[in-house]
């Protein structure tokens, strides 16, 4: 199980605006398919190397198997990172990778989506030039599309609403609810963003947010849709600072500081990238008292800090592979849809959504109480998704 199935390395060669040539390299780490056509996303970063891709290829297949769909686990990417370069050179870029990949996908075999780097446009040019190749309006072989292209309503928002769905259940153990709570999060990206609108839909206020440059502090919360409408403008501009928001709407902006181990909040949200907690943001967190720490982005603790939080009696950990996973879980909605020929409702959507992500809670709770571990939801997740991987594997024969 912890050997891929395949890995796919290739090489990508493009035009930028200035007619210079570049060559970078794409990745895809097909690492189970015991349990359906492997799926994950792709992730355009400079920092993306095969090591970063296999292990998030290993998780995912966990997080796969823990939403029961049927979809094997797989991940992808390239060292290319799309900020900086214009529509014209991300279009041009991705039409290199897919000309190369298209040949490892399908909608049986291989269905890649969006991550880090990779949102609605980049799909849109993928899925484009992989249509063009195949001669096929095969919609299934990638997910995340616009909904004019068969994508699936509230995909973009899916992982972030999902998230605050498994907080729900989370705090319903503890006879509390979202009305009043008080978020500090990492990362206003798609998911980011996602987390914020549900939160102030609900009654509760994401307080702090933290960028690459720094942190903001908005006691009123992250509210409205001037503030939410704003988020998406300025990161369309610059992803790389959330200053603007603190000079447009009054509040503190504390440079080059993550918010980890402020003490005016009940729950904290890593929903940024791999890492982002290690050791010492995890002594703060403990010292903080805050009660709830969800991962939100993949592996956002380091494995020391992990371990250190989840010993932390206060503090309830919960694990990213189960908090995000409802945006895997609208990508398998969409190939569902795609399969079927017909576009369900947001509605019907949102119930499915909030389905999926009270069955993840409850299967991780009862996997844990099973072995004897108690209310231990990262253990629980754990168990869960490897069962299903493994029963499937162990029923399809050893090869
Ligand atoms: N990149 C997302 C994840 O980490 C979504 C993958 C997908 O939709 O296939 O789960």
């Amino acid at each position: 199980m912890v050997e891929p199935e395949r890995t796919i390395e290739f090489r990508v060669v493009w035009m930028d605006d200035n007619l210079q040539y570049h060559v970078n390299r794409g990745y895809r780490v097909q690492y189970n398919a015991a349990l359906g056509p492997y799926k994950g996303g792709l992730r355009f970063a400079s920092n993306v190397n095969l090591s970063i891709i296999k292990f998030l290829g290993f998780e995912q297949t966990f997080k796969d198997a823990l939403t029961c769909l049927p979809i094997g686990g797989a991940k992808g990417g390239s060292d290319f990172s799309p900020i900086g370069r214009s529509d014209g050179e991300v279009m041009r870029f991705c039409q290199a990778f897919m000309t190369e990949f298209h040949r490892h996908i399908g909608q049986d075999i291989d269905c890649p989506a969006g991550d880090v780097g990779v949102g609605g446009r980049e799909v849109g040019y993928l899925y484009g030039q992989y249509r063009r190749i195949v001669g096929a309006a095969e919609f299934g072989a990638m997910s995340g599309k616009a909904v004019c292209t068969g994508g699936s309503i509230l995909r973009p928002e899916a992982t972030g609403f999902g998230a605050v769905y498994y907080l729900r259940e989370v705090l319903k153990h503890d006879g509390k609810g979202i009305e009043g709570l008080r978020v500090a999060m990492s990362g206003y990206g798609n998911v980011g963003w996602g987390i914020m609108k549900k939160i102030d839909e609900l009654g509760g206020k994401v307080t702090y947010f933290a960028g690459p440059d720094g942190y903001i502090h908005d006691p009123d919360g992250v509210c409205g849709e001037e503030k939410l409408n704003f988020i998406l403008e300025m990161r369309a501009k610059d992803p790389m600072h959330c200053k603007p928001y603190a000079d447009k709407f009054g509040v503190d902006f504390v440079e080059g500081q993550k918010c980890w181990g402020v003490k005016d909040v009940d729950v904290y949200m890593p929903a940024a990238t791999q890492n982002d907690v290690n050791m010492e943001w995890a002594k703060k967190i403990a010292e903080s008292g805050v009660p709830y720490y969800i991962e939100v982005g993949n592996m956002p603790t380091t494995n020391d800090a992990l371990a250190f939080l989840m010993e932390q009696k206060h503090l309830t950990v919960a694990p990213s592979k189960a908090v995000n996973a409802c945006g895997v879980s609208v990508s398998e909605l969409e190939m569902a849809q795609n399969a079927q020929r017909i576009y369900w409702t947001a509605e019907e959507v949102d119930a499915k959504m909030e389905a999926i992500m009270k069955n993840i809670y409850d299967a991780s709770v009862e996997a844990a109480e099973r072995y004897g571990l108690g209310y231990n939801l990262v253990a629980g997740a754990n168990i869960a998704g490897f069962q299903k991987v493994a029963d499937a594997m162990m029923a399809q024969g050893i090869f």
